[in-house]
């Protein structure tokens, strides 16, 4: 079977799975502020979850394009995959870093989904985007490390057994350079929860599962450390291209979501005797919609052949991130103004899925940060911060 041949299956087939999860699921989801456990249930027990890990693990070995189109479909269906793509995006640090005994300890179980990596906790309360100045400290006392500190915005936390952690492990004064000194350890949440690490939910305009993270004095086995200790901004950096392009395919499956939605009910709109659909004041501005998801579309998949070759796609992962969240946001608003009054009603969805897609403007990485990494390392512009 050929490359394209396979992706074509694998759209289907994921398109196939979503139809069990039609809108009102995922409607009344939201209205309660609950996990989607069924459907993550079921995407793990299908292999979506653990089409990175490598065949000899128990995954299917697949690569970003792959795995980008599973988080397209499930987007493009109506679902939200912020509900379970973190186990895709943190797994090129475990993969890449982690030694053996840790591949062969967790990845077959996470590959089985007997075991969730589903939490990432890099940012801060006091820290914002400026990743080098987090506070989290991990000292080493004996075999073990020793955490205090708070985290904030970490998402499925209370859904995941698994938490890969960025630390400090030696504090900023004592370091030459303001990236070394991070860590990356892999916490057992199932061990930590009640001595010495409280969760506590964040109640947000959409449907995520995010929480605040309280370290006091979390005593964790050194074995947790993944790769070298003060080496941890060199592997987040490592694994932040692939977050990029996976969450630009979730964009690009929201703007495809949008554009269908508002062309096919302003086909179906009757208003002053037509349908609404026909006037250029209402079509224009879906078809532009339409144009700029594709346009973004090209620059992910540019950027996902880049990644799984190999090769260097620093910019081309932030461009499609950037571009694929505008033209969702685009559509979403496009959306909204073709459903009019209805845009705005819970039981058509439009308005759950513009909330959703909101979120990357600035998660996981803000559009001014895209912008300011480009003018930098792209254009050679003076750093701006
Ligand atoms: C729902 C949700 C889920 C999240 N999930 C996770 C998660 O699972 N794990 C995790 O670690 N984090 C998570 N985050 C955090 C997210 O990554 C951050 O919110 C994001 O990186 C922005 O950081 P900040 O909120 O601290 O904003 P700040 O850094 O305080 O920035 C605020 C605003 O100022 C702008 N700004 C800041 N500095 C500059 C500058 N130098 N130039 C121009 N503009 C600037 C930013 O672009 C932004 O618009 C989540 C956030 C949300 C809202």
């Amino acid at each position: 079977m050929s490359g394209a041949e396979l992706q074509q299956d694998l759209r289907a087939a994921v398109r196939d799975l979503c139809k069990a999860f039609p809108d009102s699921y995922w409607r009344e989801l939201d209205a309660r502020r609950e996990y989607p456990e069924a459907f993550v249930k079921a995407l793990t027990e299908a292999g979506y979850l653990a089409a990175l890990i490598p065949e000899e693990y128990g995954g299917s070995g697949l690569g970003v394009a792959e795995a980008s189109i599973i988080l397209e479909e499930i987007n493009r269906s109506g679902a939200n995959a912020g509900a379970c793509h973190a186990q895709m995006y943190t797994m090129g640090t475990l993969l890449r870093h982690g030694s053996e005994t840790q591949k062969r300890a967790f990845l077959p179980k996470i590959a089985s989904g007997e075991l969730r990596l589903q939490a990432f906790g890099v940012s801060e309360p006091t820290t914002g985007s400026d990743t080098t100045q987090l506070k989290t400290l991990a000292v080493r006392k004996g075999d073990r490390y020793v955490i205090r500190g708070q985290k904030v915005w970490i998402s499925r936390a209370e859904h995941s057994d698994l938490l890969l952690l960025v630390v400090r492990t030696t504090p900023i004064e004592q370091v030459k350079k303001r990236t070394e000194g991070l860590s990356m350890l892999l916490v057992d949440m199932r061990e930590a929860v009640g001595h010495g690490l409280t969760i506590r939910p964040i109640r947000t305009m959409m449907n995520h599962a995010t929480t605040e993270l309280f370290f006091d004095d979390l005593e964790v086995p050194v074995d947790t450390l993944i790769g070298e200790e003060g080496k941890g901004f060199r592997y987040l950096l490592d694994g932040l291209n692939a977050e990029r392009i996976l969450i630009a395919a979730e964009c690009v499956g929201d703007g495809r979501w949008f554009v269908e939605r508002a062309s096919k009910y302003a086909k179906e709109r009757v208003v002053f005797g037509r349908p609404i659909g026909q006037n250029q004041g209402v079509q224009f501005p879906i078809a532009r919609a339409h144009v700029n998801v594709e346009a973004a579309d090209l620059m992910r998949i540019r950027a996902a052949e880049l990644f799984d070759r190999g090769e260097n796609c620093g910019a081309e992962a932030n461009m499609a991130k950037l571009l694929a969240a505008d033209a969702s946001w685009e559509a979403a608003n496009v959306a909204v103004q073709t459903y009019g009054g209805f845009g705005f009603a819970e039981d058509y969805d439009i308005e759950r899925k513009f909330r959703e897609t909101r979120l990357y403007q600035v998660a996981p990485i803000s559009t001014n940060l895209i912008l300011a990494f480009m003018a930098e390392h792209v254009l050679g512009l003076p750093r701006s911060y």
